[in-house]
């Protein structure tokens, strides 16, 4: 997908904060965190969104935000993880990511 950003930030055409790789995803610090800790973990092969994803995709993603949360400091406090899915979820990228976001109080139900 030339024209997708996170595609580009995959393949370092765009320059990003990264914090994890393997053959499965990537993961970087978003440009506009929205806690102290706000990192997207994304799938290296391109998916839209949660709905074009496999089970095990998702799976890979949950497991690098797990490693992530631990590395970060986040596993005794807890933290938050959200895929944004579509216009009304809130989906801005039209690139499958996974938010991370941790290190304050986090609100229910989102806004
Ligand atoms: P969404 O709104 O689609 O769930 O999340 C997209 C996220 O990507 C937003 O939190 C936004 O701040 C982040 N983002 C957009 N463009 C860039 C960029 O060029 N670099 C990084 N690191 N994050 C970005
Ligand atoms: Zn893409």
């Amino acid at each position: 997908m030339e024209n997708c950003l996170f595609c580009r930030i995959i393949a370092g055409e765009i320059p990003s904060s990264k914090v994890y790789e393997d053959e499965h995803v990537f993961a970087f610090r978003d440009i506009d965190p929205q806690a102290p800790t706000h990192i997207l973990i994304v799938p290296k092969a391109h998916c839209d969104s949660v709905m074009d994803a496999s089970a095990e995709t998702v799976g890979h993603m949950a497991d690098a935000a797990k490693l992530l949360a631990v590395r970060e400091g986040l596993n005794e406090k807890g933290f938050r993880l959200v895929i944004n899915t579509g216009d009304e979820g809130g989906q801005s990228v039209k690139h499958l990511h996974l938010h991370l976001l941790g290190g304050r109080s986090m609100q229910w139900p989102p806004g």
